[in-house]
């Protein structure tokens, strides 16, 4: 089953993507951590990226396509992956088509979190992540069991991104709305768009998306 998570900054892609990876065993497709990886790693695609990233802007079409690609080709998709955050403009949708086509793969669904774009910023610059596994946290609504202490991993050491500011993340909404959010129709012609009200609590957003990933496999 290949699927894309689509909806604005911090509706819960990536936390539905982690779990779905978790439970089902398909392969979580991040443009933004392999773009984080290639920053840390000071690689030239990072180099071009950092200051992009930082300022909420995207990444150049060439770019994102170019690392996806790569990634499609390892053996690891096989069983079925999840777009977290690809594509993201209609070059990218269009590459993506393509890239699958010469594949022999197939999309089965695109589901579009939808969600209250104030309630974001909270949830957005609240969010912070065990440095050592990668847990996810937040200020208000998680906070580890032990205050400092990683609840998965017992790390001491936590993370925030530079791009979850509040500044940021106003920017990077603009531009799921003007290049993002257009490729949906293009998606919707195909019949395989399903909307998930994203400002649920995490359970019952995994509840909806189980709900409609069983009913596929029920046939
Ligand atoms: P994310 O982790 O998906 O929120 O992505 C973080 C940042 O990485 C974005 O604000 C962009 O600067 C960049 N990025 C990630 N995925 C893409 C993409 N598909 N196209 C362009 N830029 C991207």
């Amino acid at each position: 089953m290949n699927l894309i998570l689509l909806g604005p900054p911090g509706a819960g892609k990536g936390t539905q993507a982690s779990r779905l990876v978790k439970e089902r065993g398909l392969v979580q497709l991040s443009t933004g951590d392999m773009l984080r990886a290639a920053v840390a790693a000071q690689t030239p695609v990072g180099q071009k990226a950092k200051a992009v990233m930082e300022s909420g802007g995207l990444v150049s079409d060439d770019i994102v396509n170019g690392i996806l690609s790569e990634r499609l080709d390892s053996p690891d998709i096989a069983n079925g992956f999840i777009l977290d955050g690809y594509p993201r403009t209609a070059v990218q949708a269009d590459a993506l088509g393509e890239m699958l086509a010469a594949k022999g793969l197939t999309l089965d669904h695109v589901i579009e979190l939808e969600v209250d774009e104030e309630a974001l910023v909270e949830r957005i610059t609240g969010r912070f992540s065990c440095a050592s596994c990668g847990e996810g946290y937040h200020d208000i609504f998680k906070q580890p069991r032990v205050e400092g202490v990683c609840d998965v991993c017992g790390s001491t050491a936590f993370k925030r991104r530079p791009d979850d500011n509040a500044e940021t993340v106003r920017a990077r909404m603009e531009e799921y709305h003007a290049k993002t959010a257009p490729i949906l129709p293009h998606y919707e012609a195909l019949g395989i768009v399903a909307r998930v009200d994203g400002m649920a609590d995490m359970e019952s957003v995994a509840a909806s998306i189980d709900k409609l990933l069983d009913a596929e496999a029920a046939g």
